[in-house]
């Protein structure tokens, strides 16, 4: 044989045929494939089970780099590669392992974490129905169980009379609001409907959506849009201008308090201010952020909602992550004044604890998503309860079965448990930060997130008395240290904590650099905090602060 020749192609146990490709899919008449299902099910649960119990670090030690090197194969084989079972064995046992445990109560970096196990029997039952609710004849009763779920958390926002709930709860020609993918495209779709409720069809014109930007304009004497919020907005806000054509440099930050909330005198302002020197710029939308994604903190939405509606301007409040704080009767205040809102999104995948991904966007006014209705010949046809007519997504999993059965496992008072114990946990974790002198408290928790960042007892000081261009310096120096940090925790793998810039003193030209910790795991306690922060504080003094400036 010639020294180049190919290799010998290898035996086929493997192959794709008809009568293998049969037994893969369900046929619930056939014993076997009862077995076969629950086999595989039970593998896959308890071997994730027991993955989460062993692996207690957040992920492996080695690096993304040496990981990509195992993927680089970008041909499709042509036959099979792998059983179910030896796939089932690989994703446990190789994959899951470098994935990251964000199910470790040392996870507190972000706003993913633990969810209750019962969501994993739950999202299983959603794939196995497989129901397409964009149209009832793919979805039938769970597309009712839909509008039921969406009145729910309707009810829980905007609190309106056990009238109106019946008369739109069921209801074929209105909607409370819809499941979206996440916060991002409820986002999108709030503002979408802003859009086109404000360049509504009239005289010659048929509407935005149906003539587009240019002539709406024209027809109403416009020549920009713009959206209100806090510099602390979510950026989904400036894609979704990007997507609707007003341009994500017409997204005008308004000016914050020291809370890192709205200023409602520099609303007022900035409204004024538009007005007078553009009126040919239509104000769209005003956006409050109910737990805002860096800070947690909270827009003053009565206040906000009280001068939208004087000034005609669609009050639309992201509340992705702080909307479930509304369960809690001991906190629902903190988002007092969300009931005058036009809209509304909370994302499921946050504090609904569901598995990824879910969104939701609410509507105060059941007629108001009329202004996105599509239809078509072989869907979505008009006066049916097809879900897909006024919605950004087309084919959507069953989200609302999840959400459905969650409320009805937990109760309002177990999601209240869970919220309680954040808020309370992050309060507790601040106070722990304020007692010691290496670290600094950036920005205190309304809710369960919270900023603060590494800086010696002596550095505060000298940054209260040092002038100007020495104090730029020594916060240069700092917001390394604290980049440096954040690296080197996450490498070293036991804990994580996230990172952020915010807003810092506009003299210097940068940005503060802070550590953002996101308490949502019931298994976080001040007991791992106070690890957390030992090993910060020890990596801190081995690798990052010798080589502070003396002050
Ligand atoms: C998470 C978040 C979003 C974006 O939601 P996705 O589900 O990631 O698309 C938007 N706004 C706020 C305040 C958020 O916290």
């Amino acid at each position: 044989m010639a020294a180049n020749a190919p290799p010998p192609p290898p035996k086929k146990d493997l192959v794709a045929d008809w009568q293998r490709l049969a037994r893969v899919f369900i046929r619930p008449e056939d014993d076997d494939s009862r077995a076969t299902l629950i086999k595989y099910m039970e593998r896959i649960l308890f071997g994730l089970h027991d993955f989460l119990k062993r692996h207690v670090g957040i992920t492996e030690a080695r690096s993304l780099r040496e990981l990509s090197q195992n993927y680089m194969r970008t041909d499709i084989s042509e036959e099979p590669e792998k059983k179910l079972a030896d796939v089932i064995a690989c994703l446990i046992n190789e994959t899951a392992p470098h994935a990251v445990n964000v199910a470790s109560p040392y996870f507190v970096g972000h706003m993913t974490s633990a969810i209750p196990f019962f969501m994993v029997h739950l999202k299983t039952i959603v794939a196995a129905l497989n129901q397409n609710v964009v149209k009832l004849e793919t979805s039938k009763v769970v597309s009712v169980i839909e509008k039921q779920v969406i009145a729910k958390i309707h009810r829980l926002i905007y609190d309106f009379e056990e009238d109106f709930y019946l008369a739109h709860v069921q209801n074929t020609e209105t909607t409370l609001g819809v499941f979206t993918e996440g916060g991002t495209t409820a986002n999108l779709t709030a503002l979408w409907v802003a859009r086109n409720a404000k360049f509504a069809a009239k005289n010659e014109f048929s509407g935005i959506e149906n003539q587009g930007i240019a002539a709406a304009y024209q027809a109403y004497g416009v020549d920009r849009c713009v959206i209100l919020a806090s510099r602390l907005v979510h950026y989904s806000l400036r894609k979704s201008a990007g997507i609707l054509g007003i341009g994500n440099n017409n997204v005008i930050p308004v000016d914050t308090d020291k809370n890192h909330r709205i200023d409602i005198n520099a609303l007022e302002q900035t409204i004024s201010r538009i007005r007078s020197e553009s009126p040919k710029t239509c104000i769209l939308a005003a956006v409050g952020i109910a737990g805002a994604t860096e800070t947690g903190t909270v827009d003053p939405l009565g206040p906000m909602a009280d001068v939208c509606r004087r000034h005609n301007i669609h009050f639309h409040v992201d509340a992705a992550w702080g909307g479930p704080t509304l369960l809690s009767e001991k906190y629902k205040h903190l988002l007092a004044g969300i009931e005058k809102s036009d809209s509304v999104t909370i994302d499921g995948h946050k504090q609904f604890y569901m598995p990824m991904s879910c969104g939701m966007v609410y509507f105060r006014d059941p007629e108001l998503l009329d202004v996105i209705e599509y239809h078509a010949n072989y869907v979505n046809r008009r006066g049916s309860v097809d879900l897909g007519i006024k919605s950004l997504s087309g084919s959507r999993e069953a989200n609302s079965l999840i959400l459905d059965s969650a409320l009805k496992i937990m109760g309002s008072q177990g999601y209240a448990l869970l919220i309680d114990h954040g808020i309370q946990t992050a309060a507790a974790f601040a106070d722990e930060i304020k007692s010691r002198p290496d670290f600094e408290l950036v920005t205190r928790p309304v809710l369960n997130i919270l900023t603060y960042r590494y800086c010696p007892q002596k550095i505060q000081q000298a940054l209260k008395r040092e002038n100007q261009d020495r104090r730029c310096s020594l916060n240069s120096e700092i917001n390394r240290v604290n980049r440096d940090l954040q690296r080197l925790q996450r490498e070293a793998g036991y804990s994580f904590v996230s990172r952020t810039t915010l807003q810092g003193d506009p003299a210097c030209g940068e940005n503060l650099v802070v550590l953002r910790a996101v308490i949502m795991n019931p298994m976080t306690d001040m007991k791992i905090l106070r690890e957390i922060l030992d090993e910060q504080q020890n990596i801190a003094a081995r690798f990052c602060a010798p080589d502070l400036p003396a002050v």
